[in-house]
């Protein structure tokens, strides 16, 4: 690993090394962002769309925070994703522009739901300069939420299937195949990372409140929704 004061420059060459431990003098301003946030205990504050942080192109995790950093903001990122609740998380969404985001889906959901959504439980991980490429060309339309979009939901078309590549929080390599629900919440997360909302993806006719998805499209499939809303489904 190079020398951690001097600036990055051009894409990450060298696998980042989870025990590198930085000095206080040589802490980088991410470091002392997070340190920050750390400073109070529990869920930490979730930052709603119009926040420019949202909306630009986050740094390839390199080192910047040290192992024992590293492993306290994941474990706020997890404790935010549960107080919220949600299914994933991404630093941007508490303020970090870090390539690193959190999932979990333990899928409570009727039978009925989760066949029609391909929704398995995901346990937890820590996704580390995430990025994904189709596997195929199905795509699978549902409607989904963000917490930093908060009221409101829509419908998103998204590959049915994707690969996902990068690392863990210990820094291994990550080659995986997701499918089903879990290839929409690394897609989504994945996307925070690249400066993007879900919105951007979204058929807008189909945007709905909270209080309309309950009280109109709690189907499992949103054919009912695209009819009477009048927006296209793949
Ligand atoms: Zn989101």
């Amino acid at each position: 690993m190079t020398c951690v004061t001097q600036e990055r420059e051009g894409p990450v060459e060298a696998p980042w090394h989870p025990g590198a431990m930085a000095t206080p003098s040589d802490r980088t301003p991410l470091a002392e962002l997070v340190e920050e946030l750390l400073a109070t205990d529990g869920p930490l504050p979730i930052v709603a769309a119009g926040e420019p942080v949202l909306r630009r192109a986050t740094e390839p995790f390199d080192g910047q925070l040290d192992a024992p950093l590293l492993a306290r903001f994941v474990e706020a990122l997890r404790i935010t994703m549960h107080a919220a609740p949600g299914v994933g998380l991404a630093a941007p969404q508490v303020g970090v522009p870090l390539r690193i985001a959190v999932i979990e889906d333990p899928a409570p959901v009727p039978d009925e739901v989760r066949v029609a959504r391909g929704r398995a439980p995901q346990p937890f991980r820590v996704l580390v300069n995430p990025s994904y490429e189709p596997v195929g060309t199905a795509r699978a339309a549902f409607f989904e939420g963000c917490l930093s979009v908060p009221g409101w939901q829509a419908v998103v078309a998204r590959h049915a299937e994707v690969r996902l590549t990068g690392e863990d929080e210990q820094g291994r390599p990550v080659d995986e195949v997701f499918t089903g629900w879990p290839a929409r919440i690394v897609q989504h997360e994945t996307d925070h990372l690249d400066g993007m909302l879900y919105l951007d993806r979204a058929e807008l006719r189909s945007l709905s409140s909270n209080q309309a998805m309950s009280e109109r499209w709690t189907q499992p499939t949103p054919e009912t929704a695209a009819a009477s809303l009048g927006f296209e489904l793949p």
